[in-house]
């Protein structure tokens, strides 16, 4: 996303294959084309901390539908002014063979000691962001 100082927005990622032993670049990068991150540091940081998350549903894939948003996408998506997508902060997801509803019950109930701030309840997916605590139930 080109900015009025006609740098573009963030990072690109260092390579597109493994973070973690369950996450990689390719699915952390904005998918508006512009395959970049707020930056690397904050894509590692919660990539080690999906990796916690992901233990609470045994070895079942967590599939990521949006992570790093840059402000353009994150606008025409509709996403928050300060969303945390837009700090690689945030991931929607879906955990393989699981309705979002038992997901949601699952961080609801752990969700402290995963250290979980901002966790958004939808009918499709999960949402869940290193920022501060917030509880949203979305369509
Ligand atoms: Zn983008």
């Amino acid at each position: 996303m080109p900015t009025l100082s006609g740098k573009p927005w963030g990072v690109l990622p260092p390579h597109l294959g493994k973070i973690t032993e369950h996450f990689t670049f390719l699915e952390s990068v904005c998918r508006c084309g512009c395959g970049r991150l707020a930056s690397v540091e904050a894509t590692v940081k919660t990539a080690h901390w999906l990796e916690v998350i992901r233990t609470r549903f045994g070895v079942r894939p967590v599939v990521i539908s949006s992570w790093t948003r840059c402000p353009w996408h994150n606008r025409r998506v509709g996403g928050a002014t300060k969303s945390e997508h837009m700090k690689s902060r945030a991931v929607d997801f879906n955990v393989k063979g699981l309705p979002p509803q038992q997901v949601q019950t699952e961080l609801r109930e752990a969700r402290d000691v995963l250290r979980i701030g901002g966790l958004g309840r939808y009918h499709s997916w999960t949402h869940v962001d290193r920022g501060p605590k917030r509880d949203w139930e979305g369509p």
